[in-house]
């Protein structure tokens, strides 16, 4: 079995040790990662160090020209690692090459980003001094990337702080190693400088630990749950370190009565169980007018048991496996409590039998009440919770009654009502009438407990570029 290597200061490293990396669609064993110790990722905060000058003092578009390679070497391996996404993540081909094309996306994006760093002249107050704004990349970044979307979250990391000067340590999850390993090939095979990017490997809370202490580590960006974003937040603390974070979501959707229903049926689908409804932005809570309730049900179930359920690998496959067993006893236990609590079953909501890997039936609740699990709680699963809602108001009070703030959808074609969602709705990326509202060149990130800044559009590379003010006595 391949053990796959670290990359550390441009060279592809055996680890001290490895962890195993397992195909959730079959539960087996497939490749084993490199893993290292605490003192070996201090080296490469140091090797990532030393790089800082030379590429920081590179001009934006030169970058960006690195950026372009690495983009270009990713899209020459499209297919190959869209296999390594579905074999390590178990998510449905098709959905693995559509990750990667976005991540392709974000590098043509962030390439071209990197030219436009803009600091300002703000008008002089003195007649005897003058004022201007520069932006500087903050240094060393430490990045911490999750299993779910694992080479694009990855990239949405990576590609931003390269462009604006900064050098990347990347430490991806530890069930989706693999193509951040492919995404290493790449910027070797780019020719970055060495030092320039890194990718490490092993006990996380060492290495975040590691990333926050150390002082040559001058930036985490994190995307994960919301209890190792907290973790983080407290350890910060020591050293001021600043952190961008995108963490956990709890997305209302709401289906008004005048509404598209057919393409409201299909925004929720694509909301609810785009990767085996294993995204942050996915639909968790969805809220139905009365008026279109019946009807919803009946459509919406019927295509939900028509979503075939298998390996990604298998043509026409929606639903892939899960990541984990404790993510299949998690799916369980939502359906069993929302039942328990008055829920209806309607379809689904069980492990697939007679077959290996971590198969659960895409199910739909109906009439779930608000105190279920379900409704409080990020399934990270293929469950539907749906209730009935009379009025608008209640809709988004019922929206936003949630710690947490990453994204909302709603479908109406009712144009105030939607200026009253868009304006009312507290989260970070609404979809009105769009069941995938991420885009490249807009800003992604959440409210409340979902996090901390914004990624990707003009945003995404703010993030590591410090705001300096210089102000220039004249003569
Ligand atoms: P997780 O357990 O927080 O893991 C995410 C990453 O953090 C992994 O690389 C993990 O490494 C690492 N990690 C774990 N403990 C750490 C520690 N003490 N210090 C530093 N790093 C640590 O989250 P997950 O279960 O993989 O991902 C699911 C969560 O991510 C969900 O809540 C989801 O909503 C959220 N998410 C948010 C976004 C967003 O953009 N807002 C996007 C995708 C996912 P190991 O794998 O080695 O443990």
């Amino acid at each position: 079995m391949k053990t796959h290597p670290l990359y550390l200061n441009g060279e592809f490293v055996m680890g001290e040790a490895a962890t195993p990396v397992v195909n959730p669609a079959t539960g087996e064993v497939i490749a084993q990662m490199s893993t290292t110790s605490r003192p070996r990722v201090a080296q490469a905060l140091a090797d990532a160090h030393a790089a800082f000058p030379s590429w920081r003092q590179l001009a934006g578009k030169v970058r960006g020209e690195w950026l372009l390679k690495i983009a270009i070497e990713v899209e020459r391996r499209r297919e190959e690692i869209a296999r390594i996404i579905t074999t390590e993540n178990g998510k449905p081909f098709a959905q693995s090459a559509a990750e990667v094309t976005m991540s392709i996306d974000h590098l043509r994006w962030f390439a071209e980003e990197a030219r436009r760093a803009y600091g300002r002249v703000v008008p002089n107050w003195v007649d005897t001094k003058r004022n201007w704004v520069i932006k500087s990349p903050v240094g060393v970044v430490g990045a911490i990337s999750p299993w779910n979307f694992p080479l694009v979250l990855a990239v949405r990391k990576a590609a931003p702080a390269l462009a604006a000067g900064c050098p990347v340590v990347l430490k991806p999850a530890r069930q989706t190693p693999l193509c951040a390993v492919a995404f290493a090939e790449c910027a070797h095979a780019a020719g970055l400088p060495k030092g320039v990017f890194q990718l490490v490997q092993g006990v996380a809370a060492e290495i975040g630990a590691e990333f926050l202490q150390n002082p040559l580590c001058r930036k985490i960006t994190f995307t994960g749950s919301t209890e190792v974003g907290q973790t983080l937040i407290r350890g910060a603390a020591e050293r001021v370190k600043p952190l961008s974070l995108e963490l956990g979501g709890q997305a209302p959707c709401l289906v008004f009565e005048d509404s598209d229903l057919d393409k409201a049926i299909e925004g929720v689908l694509l909301a609810k169980f785009r990767n085996t409804g294993q995204s942050c932005i996915a639909a968790n809570r969805i809220y139905v007018q009365r008026a279109i309730y019946d009807t919803f049900l009946e459509h919406f179930t019927a295509r939900v048991k028509a979503l075939k359920v298998g390996d990604g690998f298998e043509p026409d496959v929606a639903i892939g496996p899960l990541i984990d067993e404790a993510a299949v006893a998690k799916a369980s236990q939502h359906v069993e409590d929302a039942v328990k609590r008055g829920a209806r079953l309607l379809c689904g909501g069980r492990r697939l039998a007679n077959r290996s890997g971590f198969f659960f039936e895409p199910a739909v609740l109906a009439d779930v009440s608000a105190d279920a699990l379900c409704s409080c709680e990020e399934t990270f699963g293929p469950i539907a919770p749906v209730s009935s809602f009379d009025t608008e108001a209640e809709a988004i009070a019922r929206a936003n009654a949630s710690d947490f703030g990453l994204s909302a959808y709603a479908f109406t074609r009712d144009l105030s009502r939607a200026f009253r969602l868009m304006e009312s709705l507290e989260a970070g990326t609404i979809g009105l009438n769009d069941g995938v509202p991420t885009a490249t060149q807009a800003p992604f990130g959440g409210v409340k407990m979902s996090g901390w800044g914004r990624e990707l559009g003009q945003e995404g590379m703010e993030s590591f570029l410090e705001t300096k003010h210089v102000s220039i006595g004249l003569a």
